[in-house]
């Protein structure tokens, strides 16, 4: 153990934890004492396989040793032997762990499956960093959250949002999840709107005017947007390009695709750990502007966009940098994030 790096610890090792345990394994000035698990299945094997402590609730710790694993102690030890931890749990099963990080003193990242209540701060790396800088408590908003903060932020910036209204069109379930659906429809969820993911984008922007609608559909491979926003001055489809190729976290996906599946295939191409596209797809052809609107279309990796948001989480909660961009470009720098088509 390195004392000189910040202390993480991994609660809940799913499709989100254990994505940022190799996230934070990458970091100079922080490391992972441990990754917490339920049952002996084979995301344990594959952590025991990278070197991670494993730890696990206390009536469990036999199952797991019948198996086979050493287990470092219970989930209540990785605790009190981390300086955070971050909760990857299901969503409505972190806020249960909040007394136990409480009691313990430890600070906490919950993610976006929590209700907005769970911590005072709900977190994007570019739009308000600042805010979580030495918290307690901060939670990392949704995938599609961060996804929409990530082009609402600088387009406010540079010039103004006058409104903003998206449809989602959300995966499913994740490719490993044998439980999700629908297989063969289009589920509207919910049926009365707005969905929750505009008001969500308020928990980080609360001056944004922005309601949404979500359509689950048969995939797995990504969310897919459909954007319209009126601005308050005047710009045109090129000047936006420009805007979103500058921004460390948006990639202009063009070379004829138009699918999300062919994103997945380019992500694989380029080689990323499981084939993870942690940028913002944003269809570079689909950027247009009319009579004053701004129209889009932007892709999603559920599965891997808020992976460098929790990195940058930690560093402004340990106060380990003051300035979001320098974290995001170090956040970027390790992930290998940043090339651009
Ligand atoms: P997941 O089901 O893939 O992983 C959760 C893991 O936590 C599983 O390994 C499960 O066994 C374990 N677990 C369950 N109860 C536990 C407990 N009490 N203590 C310790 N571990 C426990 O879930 P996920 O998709 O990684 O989602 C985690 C969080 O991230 C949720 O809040 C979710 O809404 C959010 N999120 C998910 C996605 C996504 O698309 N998958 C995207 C962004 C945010």
């Amino acid at each position: 153990m390195d004392m000189s790096k910040v202390k993480v610890a991994i609660n809940g090792y799913g499709t989100i934890g254990k994505r940022v345990a190799d996230a934070v394994a990458l970091q100079d000035d922080m490391e992972i004492i441990g990754i917490s698990k339920t049952r002996p299945n084979f995301e344990a094997k594959t952590a025991a396989m990278k070197g991670y402590n494993i730890y696990a609730p206390a009536d469990k710790i036999d199952s797991f040793k019948n198996d086979g694993y050493t287990i470092a102690g219970s989930i209540e030890d990785m605790v009190k032997a981390a300086d955070i931890v971050v909760d990857c749990t299901p969503g409505k099963i972190g806020v249960s762990n909040k007394a136990l990080y409480e009691k313990e003193g430890v600070k906490a990242i919950w993610q976006g499956g929590e209700s907005k209540d769970i911590a005072p701060i709900s977190f994007n790396s570019e739009a308000n960093y600042a805010d979580a800088i030495g918290a307690d408590y901060v939670r990392v908003v949704s995938c599609n959250t961060t996804g929409l903060c990530r082009v609402i932020y600088p387009l406010d910036q540079k010039y103004g949002v006058e409104k903003v209204r998206v449809t989602i069109v959300r995966r499913g379930g994740d490719p490993g999840d044998i439980k999700s659906g629908p297989i063969d429809a289009l589920v509207l969820d919910p049926i009365k709107l707005p969905s929750h993911h505009g008001p969500d984008v308020k928990t980080i922007m609360p001056h944004i005017n922005i309601t949404s609608a979500a359509i689950k559909a048969p995939t797995s491979f990504m969310h897919l947007h459909v954007l319209n926003i009126q601005l308050k001055t005047e710009c045109s489809a090129e000047d936006v390009k420009n805007l979103f190729a500058s921004r460390p976290r948006i990639r202009m996906i063009a070379d004829g695709i138009s699918a999300t599946a062919q994103i997945i295939e380019f992500g694989r191409d380029l080689g990323r750990p499981r084939n993870d596209m942690w940028e913002n797809c944003v269809f570079r052809d689909s950027v247009s502007v009319d009579d004053g609107e701004l129209y889009f279309f932007q892709a999603i990796h559920q599965e891997s966009d808020v992976i460098p948001e929790n990195v940058d989480a930690i560093r402004a909660m340990m106060s380990l940098e003051k300035d979001n961009l320098k974290s995001i470009e170090k956040t970027n720098k390790s992930m290998g994030i940043g090339f651009k088509c």
